[in-house]
Order: structure tokens, then sequence, then C-alpha cells
């Protein structure tokens, strides 16, 4: 067995990346099969995603528009109740971000508005392979003209801080036990991505043919505790190795414990994140969670020092 120490890593790279590297690199999290990410491997990637309906992969990237047009247009927009859009209302209109999954369901439901329409539009014209199956080119006829435009990561950051709050999403992996992912996972306004036990086969060389926990802060290295634990874990690794010789890995995984080893990434607006640090980080809450978000709030704090006073 492999015994490690929960950490977590702020995904800065991915916010540089384009949405198809993103969704991939996020996705692949669930199969543990990074190692097939090549130069070509986003498009088809993506593209069966959203073929099978892994949906939660699609919302792992967000895109923020600014929009101009009517004060109809946004009646019209508000009046569909959009769900998990975050709209406000700037000069000229609106800003609105939106995950992948967002876009494709409100357009799905609500294709006759002409802002929905004109966001849709505006992103499959340049990201055709992540609207297939829902929407398609097409000359529109009419209407009053609508101003879309991308706003840029930098210029998000720049915004007034309730809407950079709103408007800035963040996603963080973390390496954490199985116990910290159930409690992560409660947080609803979040999208989660997370190493599945039905797909990952840890009998195989790419996990070293072993079970990885995760290593309790609960019990000294040297205690009798820490033994019984250790024990434990040995046995449950026995037992797991021996089903997968005849059973699935997720028939098998029906004897991993709450200490095994969950890879997760969390991504959610700063005001989220903001709520999460507070249940998160207090006293009352769970020790091994406190252990990675008491460091990750103070990082976060440092980069929106107004935002999180
Ligand atoms: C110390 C501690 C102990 C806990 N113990 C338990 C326990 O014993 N058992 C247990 O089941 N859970 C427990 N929880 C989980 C807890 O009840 C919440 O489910 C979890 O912390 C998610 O937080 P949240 O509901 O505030 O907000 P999130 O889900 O993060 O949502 C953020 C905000 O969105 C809004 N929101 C989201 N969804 C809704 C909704 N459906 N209706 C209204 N508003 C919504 C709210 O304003 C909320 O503050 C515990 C949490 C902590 C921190």
């Amino acid at each position: 067995m492999i015994v490690v120490d929960p950490s977590y890593e702020i995904q800065d790279d991915l916010d540089r990346a384009s949405l198809t590297v993103r969704l991939e690199a996020c996705g692949r999290i669930c199969y543990k099969s990074e190692e097939k990410i090549s130069e070509s491997s986003a498009l088809p990637f993506v593209k069966k995603i959203a073929e099978h309906g892994h949906n939660s992969v699609m919302e792992m990237a967000v895109v923020t528009l600014r929009l101009v047009c009517t004060s109809q247009q946004i009646t019209d927009l508000l009046g569909c109740q959009p769900k998990f859009l975050f709209v406000d209302r700037v000069e000229n209109g609106l800003l609105v971000t939106g995950s992948i999954r967002t876009f494709r369901e409100l357009y799905l439901a609500f294709p006759e508005i002409a802002l929905v329409q004109a966001m849709v539009d505006f992103l499959g014209a340049s990201h055709p392979y992540l609207f297939e199956g829902v929407w398609q080119s097409q000359k529109r006829q009419g209407g009053e003209l609508i101003g879309v435009e991308k706003i840029p990561l930098e210029e998000v950051e720049q915004l007034a801080s309730n809407l950079v709050l709103r408007h800035r999403f963040l996603g963080v992996k973390f390496i954490v036990n199985r116990a910290v992912t159930h409690e992560i996972v409660r947080h609803r306004p979040c999208s989660f991505l997370q190493e599945s036990q039905r797909y990952c086969r840890y009998s195989q060389d790419k996990f070293g043919n072993q079970v990885t926990f995760v290593r309790p802060l609960f019990f000294a290295p040297d205690s009798a505790e820490y033994q019984l634990w250790q024990q434990a874990m040995e046995l449950t690794e026995d037992l797991y190795l021996q089903l997968l010789e005849t059973s699935t890995p997720q028939a098998a995984r029906t004897v991993l414990p709450n200490s095994c080893k969950t890879e997760i990434i969390v991504y959610c607006n700063l005001a989220e994140w903001k709520h999460i640090f507070r249940l998160r980080t207090s006293p009352a809450a769970e020790p091994s969670m406190r252990e990675v978000m008491i460091p990750l709030a103070a990082e976060i704090e440092k980069r929106y020092p107004k935002l999180f006073m």
C-alpha cells in the first residue's frame, strides 16, 4: 500500500488553456488517464464526453460574455429564470458567466430567446464541437442587433469587487481521503469531478498495483493507533486485490474505506469559495478538511485581499 499526505493545487495553468484542453485535463481525472493527453487528444475526448452525456465534464470551463442589448431582451432572458448562469446588469446590457453545459442546456430549453440565441451562436461559431447535437449554425432573420463579446480572465479580475466575486471561477484539485470528498460535494453551487473507483482498477501497473491511502492526521506516526490503522488498510487492500481477481472494480471497491486517496476537482466562483472557507476552516469543521482548507484559504486570501477581508 502507498500512504500519501493530503494536498491541493490551484489550477492556474488551466486558466490559460483553451476550453477543450481544460475540459480534457479535468475530465481525465475520473479515469486517471492523464497519460493519454497529447497535442491532438482534447477534441476527440471532449466530443465523446458530450456524446455520452458525461455532463459534469462540460461544467469545468466557464465563459464570461458582455452583451449589448435592449431592456426587453434582458427581460425575456430573465423571464426564463436561467439556471446556473451568473447575470449582472452593466452599462448598455449584461455581464453573463456560465459553463459550457449551462449554455448548451439553456439553448435546448429556450432556443427562441434572442439573448440565448446570440450567446450560443457566438460560442458555437468558434467552438462548434462543444454544441454538437444541440445547436447548428444558421442565419437569423430580423430582430434587433445584439453585441456579444468574450471577456478575458484578466479583464474579469479588473471588474468591481462584487462582479469579480460572482464571475471569477477558480478550480482547485485536491488529493484527500474519501471522507473529505463526501463533505466537499455537499457544496451545491460547485462543479465537481473526481477519481472514479468504478473505473480505476488499482491492481494496474499505473497505480503501482496497490491501493493508495491518505495519512490520517489523527494518529501520530509512531503511535499504537497508527499501527492499528495501518493493519486495517493492509487487510483491506489485500481483500480488495483478491476480489479484483474475479470481480469488477465497482464490486471490489465495496470494501474500500474512507482513508482511500481520491483526487477531486472543485470549480466555482470566488463567492462560493468564500462561503466554503467560512464553513470549512472553522474549528467546528472536520480536521482533515481543515488540513487542506486552511492553507488554501490563506493562499486565495493573499491573491484577493480586498475580496476576502
Ligand atoms: C461543521 C459542519 C457539520 C456538518 N454536519 C453535517 C451532518 O451531520 N449531516 C449532514 O447531512 N450535513 C452536515 N454538514 C453539511 C452542511 O449541512 C451543508 O450541507 C454543507 O456545509 C453545504 O453548505 P451550505 O448548504 O451552506 O451551502 P452550499 O451548498 O455551498 O451553497 C451555497 C449557498 O447557496 C445557497 N443554496 C444552495 N442550495 C440551496 C437550496 N437548495 N436552497 C436554498 N439555498 C441554497 C445558500 O445560500 C448557500 O449558502 C455539516 C457542515 C459543517 C460545516
